[in-house]
Order: C-alpha cells, then structure tokens, then sequence
C-alpha cells in the first residue's frame, strides 16, 4: 500500500541537507519538498540587492541539489508572484498531503503564521526540532530559570564542557577560558588585506542576476548586484570554510576588534552568510576551527575567539531572544525616538569612520562585528535614534540579516532597548575608542579628543553628555566604568558638552 505523500516544507534559511534527510527524512519518491520564493517577502522592505540575489539563488542550487538525489522538488518561483500561504496550501492539496513537516523556523513571524495558516487549512502540523542548535529551547530555559543576570559567558563555558569543546578533561585548553585580552590589536601600519573568498557566479546565479535587476526598478532596492560573489550552494559554503579556516582563522583573534579604511573584512569568516542560510551547520564550523588548532596551526586565542563567537554569542542571542519576556518588535526601554539620520542610507557624511562604514554596507552588505557595534550601533545609541528604525535599517541592508539575530542584537545588544535582557552594559564609547581600534580618525575633519568646538567628533560629545543624562538613573549601575571618567569634568566642562550636543542635532544631517 502506498503510504500518503508528506509536503516537506523547506523554508528559505533551511538550505540544509541534514533538514532533509536526517531530520525530516523525507522519501524520494513519496514525499513531495516545497520551496518558495515568496513575493511577501520583497514586498516587506526593501533589501539590498545582493541579499535577494544570496537567496534565491541559493534556494535554487539548493531546489536543483534535491532533484539530483532523486526527490521531487515543486518550486515556486517569484515571477509567479504566489503568497508564501497559497503555495503552501495548494500545493498540499494537488499532491493530497495532508501533513506538512519541517523543521521549526528560526523567525517567530513565520513560525507563528504558519501555524496558524496550515491549522486552518485543516492540514496537520509535524514540527521538528532544529538538530543545528547546539541548545535545545527546553534546555536552555532550564539553564535560565532561576539565573537574575544571566551572562554570556556562564552559558558558553556551560556548552563547552558539555560538548567537550577546546576542553582538556574538565579545564579549558590553553589555561584560560577567554583570551579576549590578546585580542585586541589594531591592525599593524604594514596590514595586508586578504583578498576574500569569491564565489563566482554560475548560470543559475547569473540568472537571479538579471531578476533582481528588474526588481530594482520596481521596488527601489538598496546596494547593487555587482560583485556579488557569496556562497550560494554547500560545496561554496564548505570552500568558504576551508578558505578561512587556511587563511584567516590564524590571525582572527589578535584583530577581531580592529578596523581601517583598507580593508573591508579583516581576518573575519563571513561565514554567518552561509551559516544562517543553514548551508553550513555551527557545528562542522567549530569541528574545522578546533582541528586546526590540534594540528597546530593557529594560536588558542584565534580559535577560542571564533568558537565563542559561535556557541557562545550566536546560541546565547537566539535562546535569549526567544526566552525575551517582553516584544522585541516594541520594546525601547531608552524611549530613543530620533530619526535614524540619513547618512545611514547614503554614507554621505563627513564622520569618516561612519562614511565608510555606511558606504561599505551599501556596497557589500556586510560589515563585521566591531563595526556594526562601536560605530553603527554607537553613534545611533548616543544620538538617540528609534532601535527600530535602525534594525529596519540592518534587516535590510546585511546579507546575513534574519529577524530572528539582527533584532537581539540591534535592539538588544546595541540599542539596550530591551532593558539589558542580552547584554550587561550599553556599548558605547567616544571618539577615542574608534581612533585606538582604527586609521579612521587621522583624517577625519573631527577631532576625537575634542568633545566641544567646531571640530569635536560627534561621538566624544554625544558620549560624554549620555553619561551626564544617565549619570543618576538605574542605567548609571550599568556603566560604573564609564561614569568614573565623568567624574574629573567640572560644571562649566559639562554645560559646553551639553550645549554641544544642542548644536549637533541641530545640524545632524550636515555633520
Ligand atoms: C548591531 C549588530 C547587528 C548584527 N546583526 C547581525 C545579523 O543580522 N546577522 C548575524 O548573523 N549577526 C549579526 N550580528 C552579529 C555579528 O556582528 C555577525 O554575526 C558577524 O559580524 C558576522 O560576520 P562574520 O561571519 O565575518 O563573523 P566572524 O567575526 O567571523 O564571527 C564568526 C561567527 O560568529 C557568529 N556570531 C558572532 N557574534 C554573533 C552575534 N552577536 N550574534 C549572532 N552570531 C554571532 C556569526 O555566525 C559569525 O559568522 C550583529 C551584531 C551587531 C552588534
Ligand atoms: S574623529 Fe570621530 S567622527 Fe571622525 S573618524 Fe574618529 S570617531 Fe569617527
């Protein structure tokens, strides 16, 4: 007897082999896999180019990968211009499935009307667990209950020896369990940036190309397709992997933090691009970094670094999110209600650092962490602008940009406007961090020691004077650090701070 077919449903940042086979274990044969690309989804915001051109050519190599191995793939396409729930629920019904199954979807959104959308479908609902995380949900919970500020690092020391990662029976490899300390160089005056790893594009991406070409003109689109060079299919998502690992992953973490104008990537993996898209699982990812530390080719402080990136901030950010007690689409503890500035859509600013920050986002839809953080994030913090406005503005800019990581992290992490549930303390700094951890500030037309006069950097002024607002409020307890350098300023310092910052918003689209 014939078994009844089972829709699989593979969502666009499920692209994972693992999903289909192991997880879901569909049936080559039986089993009919859908994908869509959706027209819900450009109509949502406008993306940058390059984003669009990622997905849907990744999800084609993907739909063509299935075929090969002999499962019957219904694909649909975005010039049919299907709602994601029609095709869902059509496609059931021409095939006589009455069960969709797949993999539980990492963005609360989709997993909240899907289920709504396929319960009144009347279909059945076979929902599995993501084998990706390295923490289930229920685990995690466990590991919160109880915990009044949980931090990062417990979590990450938890999963660790869990999992027996950079462990030597119960101690951390290398004596330490953070090596942050040895990783914050500057890069040196004689830096040599590494071409990064291409992913030239094949016909299947050409043709996307040509697409999203035409999309442009119809809804406005940010960036431009040119360069595009991601990985799109397993096999470049594992040459990526081996490219870092060979040439990057030695000196990541001596200069995790460091910036310049000569290089847009540093020693950084890129990897969140084909890890979020689930072409790479965090685990092999981990397993290759650790491997090359055995055989002796990179320092513990570069593999330790990469690794807590990826079991540590990358599972603590997705766990935490999902555990927020409060919405993470409204909450603005810091009530930030400013109008993110123009600059951020165009980089046409004089702030050096962020004109290049900003123009390298349009260009690449990419920058790394420490970008994103100390001067994207920065800047947005101090000036005050609207965290939702600003997560807008990352959704749709960055390839690697899911709403179930860019909104802890751009809401919480970098805008505290979630009352400090993922991070400890705002990130913010002045000018003088920037010109540390960068060459931006040599010549810039701001001077970041300067906090008053025409030519102090915006971010000085805008720094010290946050910390004057917040100096006797509950945040104050946050920011002890910070609050002691506050203490040598006399009042007269303080009021030309304060009247500085007056003239500043005043004249934020000229700075
Ligand atoms: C304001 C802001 C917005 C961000 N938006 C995103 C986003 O939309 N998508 C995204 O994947 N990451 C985001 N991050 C986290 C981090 O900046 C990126 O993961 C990282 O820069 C990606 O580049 P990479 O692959 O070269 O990273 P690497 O520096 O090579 O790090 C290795 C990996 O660690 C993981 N990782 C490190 N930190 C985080 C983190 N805080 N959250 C999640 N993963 C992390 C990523 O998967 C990354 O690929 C954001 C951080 C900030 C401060
Ligand atoms: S001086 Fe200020 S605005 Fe200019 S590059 Fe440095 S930090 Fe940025």
């Amino acid at each position: 007897m014939p078994t009844e077919p089972r829709l699989i449903l593979i969502l666009g940042d499920q692209l994972s082999h693992t999903y289909v086979a192991e997880t879901l274990v569909a049936v080559p044969g039986a089993d009919v896999v859908l994908m869509v690309e959706s027209a819900d989804f450009v109509k949502r915001q406008p993306y940058h180019a390059k984003k669009i051109v990622l997905l849907w050519s990744a999800m084609r190599h993907f739909a063509a990968e299935l075929r090969g191995l002999g499962y019957a793939v219904e694909y649909v396409r975005q010039e049919e211009n299907r709602r994601f729930k029609d095709a869902v629920v059509d496609t059931a019904a021409a095939h006589g499935a009455k069960t969709v199954a797949f993999v539980r979807p990492r963005e609360r959104a989709t997993r909240r009307g899907l289920h709504k959308f396929l319960s009144e479908a009347g279909l059945a609902i076979a929902e599995h667990p993501d084998p990706f995380w390295y923490t289930a949900p229920e685990s995690f919970a466990t590991w919160l209950a109880g915990r009044k500020s949980p931090k990062m690092e417990d979590y990450y020391r938890d999963v660790r020896k869990r999992n027996g990662i950079l462990m030597v029976g119960n101690l951390p490899a290398g004596g330490e369990w953070n090596h942050d300390k040895q990783n914050r160089k500057p890069f040196p005056k004689k830096h040599a940036p590494i071409p990064p790893f291409r992913a030239e594009p094949d016909e299947i991406t050409q043709e996307i190309i040509e697409v999203v070409r035409g999309l442009h003109l119809s809804f406005g689109l940010y960036g431009a397709v040119n360069g595009f060079a991601s990985p799109v299919s397993r096999a470049d998502a594992e040459a990526a992997l081996t490219f870092f690992v060979l040439y990057c992953l030695r000196d990541f973490g001596a200069y995790e933090d460091a910036m310049t104008t000569r290089d847009d990537f540093g020693f950084h993996s890129l990897l969140s691009i084909a890890l979020n898209l689930s072409l790479l699982s965090p685990r092999e990812c981990i397993d290759a970094a650790v491997a090359a530390y055995e055989r002796g080719d990179v320092p513990i402080n570069s593999v330790e670094g990469f690794v807590r990136q990826i079991i540590g901030w990358r599972e603590f950010m997705y766990h935490m999110a999902e555990s927020f007690p409060g919405d993470y689409q409204t909450t603005n503890t810091l009530n930030h209600t400013r109008p993110l500035p123009a600059f951020y859509w165009t980089g046409d600013t004089k702030m050096r650092c962020l004109r290049h920050v900003t123009r390298r986002v349009l260009e690449n839809g990419y920058s790394h962490h420490i970008e994103r953080l100390m001067v994207l994030g920065n800047f947005a913090l101090l000036y005050g602008a609207n965290p939702h406005e600003l997560n807008k503005w990352f959704w749709s800019l960055y390839l690697d940009a899911y709403e179930w990581v860019v909104t802890p992290n751009v809401v919480g992490m970098s805008q505290f406007a979630d009352g400090g549930w993922v991070a400890t303390k705002p990130y913010v700094s002045s000018g003088a961090y920037i010109d540390r951890m960068s060459d931006y500030c040599g010549d810039c037309v701001y001077n970041p020691k300067e906090a008053t006069g025409d030519t102090a950097c915006p971010f000085t002024t805008l720094y010290w004077s946050f910390l004057i607002e917040h100096e006797s409020d509950p945040l104050s307890q946050r920011m002890t650090q910070n609050l002691f350098g506050l203490r040598g300023k006399t009042d007269e310092e303080r009021a030309a701070i304060t009247a500085r910052k007056a003239v500043l918003l005043t004249m934020i689209d000229d700075l």
